[in-house]
């Protein structure tokens, strides 16, 4: 495929299957008009790169379907230049959708290798607001607080203490709910007061977020 047959096949994913199934904000689809999916997934996987769905980057990890990842940009409300967090780096993609739309990105991934992988890719394409970290993102990124949003791209049972110490007064939060029983709702939240207050958007299936939100047993 030439650069010109990827970015007609974006604008069709675009058109198809955000703005068509409800995505309004102007700023987020033209964010995902520019980021080259097809980059972020393994090269035997790229001709499905611009259908609506999660595909597998390795590590029994996934990229998330872009309708998920036009909806949860969407409930962040951003305006630009926003401080972002984002829970599970995976391939980068959601990342790079944050800072097309101008904010500064604080990824935070567990697995070595798919972290490295993404850190090099983002720097290729010039991705330069996207700061990435291995590790647990059950930490935060103490040094890079306060946040005005976060991003949880794995499903979690609750927002880790760190994480919330770390978001700013009235941050808005979207996250996958992990709620047991293999049932995940998309949440959206704002911190106020100390604490967040959720509402609830769609069912929702992710990986799981690992390591200190769970117990061992969990891991
Ligand atoms: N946002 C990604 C999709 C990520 S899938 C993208 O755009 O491609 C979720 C990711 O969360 C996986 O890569 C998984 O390894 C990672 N993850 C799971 N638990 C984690 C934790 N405790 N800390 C950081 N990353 C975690």
């Amino acid at each position: 495929m030439t650069e010109q047959e990827w970015k007609a096949a974006r604008r069709l994913m675009v058109e198809r299957d955000l703005r068509g199934r409800g995505v309004k904000d102007e700023r987020v689809l033209a964010a995902m008009e520019r980021v080259p999916r097809h980059r972020f997934v393994p090269p035997e996987l790229r001709a499905h790169a611009y259908e609506d769905r999660a595909l597998p980057i390795g590590h029994g990890q996934t990229i998330s379907q872009p309708y998920i990842v036009a909806l949860m940009t969407e409930l962040l409300e951003l305006r630009g230049g926003e401080k972002v967090l984002e829970v599970g780096t995976g391939s980068g993609y959601q990342a790079a959708v944050l800072a097309e739309l101008g904010c500064e990105v604080y990824t935070v991934e567990l697995v070595e290798p798919l972290g490295k992988a993404a850190k090099h890719r983002l720097e290729e394409l010039g991705y330069d607001r996207v700061h990435v970290r291995i590790g647990d993102a059950y930490h935060g990124w103490p040094e890079a607080a306060p946040f005005d949003a976060a991003i949880f791209t794995a499903a979690t049972p609750r927002v880790p203490e760190p994480i919330l110490e770390q978001l700013s007064e009235g941050a808005r939060i979207v996250a996958p709910l992990d709620e047991g029983a293999g049932y995940q709702t998309l949440v959206v939240g704002r911190k106020e007061g100390g604490r967040v207050s959720w509402s609830p958007v769609a069912g929702v299936a992710f990986v799981p977020m690992r390591g200190l939100v769970r117990t061992p047993e969990e891991n």
